[in-house]
């Protein structure tokens, strides 16, 4: 396994950690990186001294939080000081709250996307509807409309005065 940047905090400078690379001993407030080593050992560090060790062997988005330092509690600094391994697994309930929050309003987002295509749609369907009949589907239909109107009301639809009749078929038979 290889070393894993898992967070960069930050704590008040009065309450500052100890850089845990050997022989550094310096208190860190900004930018303080919790790291996983290879051997599953966990280590805080300066950025300086997280740059000395790491360099670019290691990949410097943090797993969790962002790049940018998150300013901790005093309770999390403690933790963060006392049990670095509890710190970590607090930090990773977090990030996963975090992504199933955004994965819960990506969901919502498409839902709406979705409700809003649909309704387009019928609104265009309902729009074709009020719409005159074309020449184009006046003729697909005009001859089931005319046999019914001779049917129907037994005059000869080629007559012009039962236009009007043939033309209420063809409105029925095209859904209008
Ligand atoms: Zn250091």
């Amino acid at each position: 396994m290889k070393s894993q940047l898992l967070a960069v905090v930050e704590v008040d400078k009065i309450d500052r950690v100890v850089c845990q690379a050997q022989g550094c001993g310096h208190g860190v407030y900004r930018r303080i990186h919790v790291v996983r080593h290879h051997d599953g050992r966990l280590g805080v560090y300066g950025s300086d001294c997280f740059d000395r060790l790491f360099g670019d062997s290691i990949d410097r988005t943090p797993r969790y939080g962002g790049g940018e330092g998150r300013l901790l509690t005093a309770e999390e600094r403690l933790m963060l000081v006392e049990n670095t391994e509890r710190f970590i697994a607090e930090f990773e309930a977090e990030h996963k709250v975090l992504l199933e929050q955004a994965g819960l309003r990506r969901e919502q987002q498409e839902q709406v996307e979705l409700a809003t295509r649909e309704c387009n749609d019928r609104l265009r369907a309902e729009e074709a509807r009020r719409r005159p009949p074309t020449p184009g589907e006046i003729a697909s239909v005009e001859r089931e409309a005319k046999a019914i109107v001779r049917r129907k009301f037994g005059v000869d639809p080629d007559a012009a005065g039962w236009r009007g009749l043939v033309m209420a078929e063809v409105r029925k038979l095209l859904g209008r």
